[in-house]
Order: structure tokens, then C-alpha cells, then sequence
């Protein structure tokens, strides 16, 4: 019932030309994927990697926006920005972005709520610190960052929202849940989709896993009953591995 969905947060990585160059080998390895596919370049890359993608079965997204639509936002990119490059999607709520750079779940909220009413979709991160963790707040910290990133939103507009579960300890650290431990918080975090809507969102509702995903544990990571697909990074900048990873079933 839920497709898989693999995507690749590029970060700060690849100017526009490298970025256009990449693009156009993904076009041609992945065009017989199976699973849903994105890729966020970063905005100076996003108009050269649109002009590859479009027509493509791999979309286009963004790594984030701002909470305004217009205005004296320095430094800022609005939904109407992306859309005119034809961004269909958005990251929201990264861990890097949470804290490096401050974003509250309240802030994360607004962000979430302005791209769906702008058509855009969301991949809404969320996911506990090393500390966190070990002071056994993995469902706190989760059941928080749902609870208010979600806050306001209706049922009806939950088909545009996929979570990333991203543990911070693992983002970019080669360090990997088990599959069996990112699955448990996969299984908690859809309960909560269903406590806050109903049943049928929960299962619904597509839980993407982030953290380290590499070709060589994706199969595994992909076979637990909760886990929907990947949003990757330091292996989605390398068209091997990203490559391995898209085509992991077949
Ligand atoms: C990420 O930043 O979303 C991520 C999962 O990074 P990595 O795959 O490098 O751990």
C-alpha cells in the first residue's frame, strides 16, 4: 500500500554545473526505478537540476524555506521561489537546521503549514540527539517534534507530508540504528500519526529512515514492516552508491 520513497539531501555540496552534471547521470540510472525518487540540490543548483529532472520520475526538491511568503527576509528563499524552479518538494525540520541554526518546532510548524498551502510537499524531519537517547527520551523528543510540527494540520492534507526519521547521532557519522531500533521508533511514530488522526493515516503515512543509509544496509533497513524508504546524504552525492541504494530491490 505505501511505495517506498528514497531521496538524497545534497547539502551544501556541488556548484550549479556539477550539480546539472550529476543530475543528468541520475536521469539515466535510475529511469527504471521502482521507488518514488527526490533530490535536493542546493538553491544556487536548483534551476540547472530542474531543467534535467523535469519530465523525470525524479523530483525536484528543496533542503528549506522560510516561514514568508515575501518580504525584508534576508538571506531567505520563499515557497513561490521554489515553485517557479519547480520545486515540488521541501525538507523541513533537518536536524542541522534545528541546530545549527535554531529552528523550534514551532518555527518548523509555520514552514510545514505555508508550503501546503502553496502545493508543496514535505519531507518533515525528525529524530533524537546522542544525549537524548541515552537518557531514554527517544519518545518524548519524537511524540514533541510530531506532536507540534504537525500541529494545525488536517487529515486531509497528510498525503502531502512524508516524516524522515533522522536520529542525529547517525546523520553523517556512519553510525546506523538497527534496523530493529529504527523500526521500534518507526512503529511509535506512526502510533502517534494515528492517536493524532486516525488509523488509516497512520498506515498511510510514508516513514522514510535517515541516518548513515549506505548500500550496503539498505535491504535490511528497508525490510522492517515500518520503514517506507531513505532520505540520504553523504551517499546520495556519489552516483554509485546512490544508484545502489534507489535500485536496492531490484
Ligand atoms: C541527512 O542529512 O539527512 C542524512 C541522513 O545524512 P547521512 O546519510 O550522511 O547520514
Amino acid at each position: 500500500m505505501r511505495n517506498y520513497y528514497i531521496a538524497g539531501n545534497w547539502k551544501m555540496n556541488m556548484t550549479a554545473s556539477e550539480a546539472r552534471d550529476f543530475a543528468e547521470d541520475l536521469v539515466e540510472e535510475l529511469k527504471n526505478a521502482s521507488v518514488k525518487l527526490m533530490i535536493a540540490p542546493p538553491y544556487t543548483a536548483l534551476e540547472s537540476v530542474s531543467s534535467i529532472v523535469r519530465g523525470t520520475n525524479i523530483l525536484l526538491g528543496a533542503q528549506n524555506m522560510c516561514n514568508k511568503e515575501s518580504g525584508a527576509y534576508t538571506g531567505e528563499v520563499s515557497p513561490d521561489m521554489l515553485l517557479d524552479l519547480d520545486v515540488s518538494v521541501v525538507i523541513l525540520g533537518h536536524s542541522e537546521r534545528r541546530i545549527i541554526y535554531g529552528e523550534t518546532d514551532e518555527l518548523i510548524n509555520e514552514k510545514i503549514k505555508l508550503a501546503l498551502d502553496k502545493g508543496l510537499e514535505i519531507v518533515f524531519c525528525i529524530g533524537e540527539t546522542l544525549e537524548e537517547r541515552e537518557s531514554d527520551k527517544v519518545e518524548q523528543v519524537v511524540r514533541t517534534q510530531v506532536t507540534k510540527g504537525l500541529d494545525g494540520i488536517p487529515e486531509s492534507n497528510l498525503d502531502k507530508i512524508t516524516i524522515a526519521y533522522e536520529p542525529v547521532w547517525a546523520i553523517g557519522t556512519g553510525k546506523t540504528a538497527t534496523p530493529d531500533d529504527a523500526n521500534q521508533v518507526h512503529a511509535f511514530t506512526r502510533s502517534l500519526v494515528s492517536d493524532l488522526y486516525s488509523d488509516e493515516a497512520a498506515q498511510q503515512m510514508v516513514i522514510q529512515y535517515g541516518g548513515s543509509v549506505k548500500p550496503d544496509n539498505v535491504r535490511e533497513l528497508m525490510s522492517q514492516k515500518d520503514i517506507d524508504g531513505a532520505l540520504v546524504g553523504g551517499a546520495a552525492l556519489k552516483i554509485d552508491s546512490f544508484r545502489a541504494i534507489a535500485l536496492f530491490s531490484k
